[in-house]
């Protein structure tokens, strides 16, 4: 038989990781338990030295967790993956995975509201210092922003919601050119509409809060790596490369090769800042992605639908969705999004904000959320709500205008939700 590994992204979903024996549960068991039963103390002094890749507690990881950091590491084509308690957290863990005060990152400034405070307020309070940069400039403006002390490039492949989509060609060659990992965020692409490791990412995040759930039932993150970024040979990742005094003077890197990056967020952030995912949103998580292919091809149709839909609406200005001929990101989703551009649109209403908070307290069976990737229709202002910390100047820079209305398309006919939608527009005249 084929392996998993060489089968399509469609049957890794719904076969991946998980395989029950004779006799075992056909679904992944949530297996809810803070610890593991030894008979030899020899053994558990192995788990704390890293010689033996059993489970030792909870918080380093569960059978149920491991199950769905597999199938995702499968899914995006990397060779390990952590889960983490929460997009934001994977997010942060893996900045910390690799600097410490004094370092730099350089990252686009069209990402996600939570991410750029993260990056812009919090970790600049720990010292680590964040340029944010147009991601349209050219490469070599973009190369112009490094420093000594620059360790990561980052960017998300579709902006969550300036839905600008990253070049990942310029970026992967910027980040060459630094020496540095190339690090995406994959939240509202997945791995089902791209891989960013095919395009030379070296770090894939997801919030799999959104479309990997897919339900709107936990929240979650995940990291991905590649396995090809060589740690030693810029001298910039001592962490990774150096004796680890907490470890008896273990080298990541030397010991642990193309999982290093994982080992070392397993055995230092997930043990020193605690940010677990839980088993019970593990398993959540792994039913989400059984049929993330099927959502994320009707995702995407209804989105495209919609804002073309929209796009023809008299009481509407403007449409953006980078699966929209003409729009400014319509060559690069071509490029590295084929199989569709996912389900989140965003728009603005004539009339601008005040219109447009009218229209949202119209919709009937579209819901108000804070929100995306759920199956439900949904929508937001980010200028009141996400993205209310920035300052104007911030959010015009990560792509908020105003009166932009952020439309998460679910999996509803279609019919009903241009119904929805133009009920709404038509009460605001
Ligand atoms: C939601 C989101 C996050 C943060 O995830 P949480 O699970 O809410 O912490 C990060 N990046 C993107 C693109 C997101 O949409």
């Amino acid at each position: 038989m084929n392996e998993i590994n060489n089968m399509s992204i469609e049957t890794q979903c719904v076969h991946g990781a998980y395989k029950a024996e004779s006799g075992q549960p056909q679904v992944l068991p949530i297996v809810q338990n803070t610890t593991y039963r030894y008979y030899d103390s020899k053994e558990v002094a192995e788990l704390f030295d890293l010689e033996s890749g059993n489970f030792m507690y909870t918080r380093l990881g569960s059978p149920t967790v491991n199950a769905l950091e597999e199938k995702m590491a499968l899914l995006e084509g990397g060779t390990a993956g952590i889960a983490t308690s929460s997009g934001m957290a994977a997010s942060f863990i893996t900045v910390c995975n690799i600097c410490q005060a004094g370092d730099h990152v350089i990252s686009a400034s069209n990402i996600y509201g939570g991410t750029h405070n993260l990056f812009g307020v919090s970790l600049k309070k720990l010292g680590i210092e964040v340029s944010f940069v147009d991601q349209d400039l050219p490469l070599e403006e973009i190369v112009k922003l490094a420093r000594p002390e620059t360790k990561a490039i980052f960017g998300e492949t579709i902006g969550n919601p300036a839905l600008s989509v990253l070049d990942f060609d310029k970026f992967s060659k910027a980040a060459k050119a630094m020496e540095v990992p190339f690090i995406v965020d994959n939240t509202l692409a997945t791995p089902i509409l791209c891989k960013p490791i095919e395009y030379g990412a070296d770090i894939v995040i997801q919030a799999t809060t959104k479309y990997a759930d897919g339900h709107a039932t936990c929240v979650g993150g995940v990291i991905v790596e590649a396995g090809t970024f060589d740690w030693a040979s810029s001298g910039k990742f001592p962490g990774m490369v150096e004796p680890d005094e907490s470890y008896h003077g273990l080298s990541f890197f030397e010991k642990f090769k193309n999982v290093a990056f994982s080992v070392r967020l397993r055995a230092v952030m997930l043990r020193d800042f605690g940010c677990t995912m839980a088993p019970m949103n593990a398993y959540l998580t792994y039913q989400g992605l059984q049929t993330l292919h099927l959502r994320m091809e009707r995702h995407s149709e209804n989105a495209l639908a919609l804002a073309e839909f929209l796009q023809n609406h008299e009481m509407v200005d403007w449409v953006i969705y980078p699966g929209l001929k003409g729009d400014k990101y319509y060559d690069l989703t071509k490029k590295y999004l084929p199989k569709g551009a996912s389900g989140v649109l965003c728009f603005g209403v004539k009339g601008g904000k005040e219109a447009g908070e009218k229209f949202l307290s119209k919709l009937n069976l579209t819901s108000i959320v804070v929100h995306v990737g759920d199956i439900r229709t949904s929508v937001l202002h980010p200028a009141s709500t996400t993205h209310r910390q920035l300052s104007e100047e911030e959010q015009i820079a990560a792509g908020i205008s105003p009166e932009l209305i952020r439309v998460s398309v679910g999996l509803e006919s279609i019919e009903d939700i241009k119904e929805d939608f133009d009920q709404a527009l038509k009460a605001i005249k």
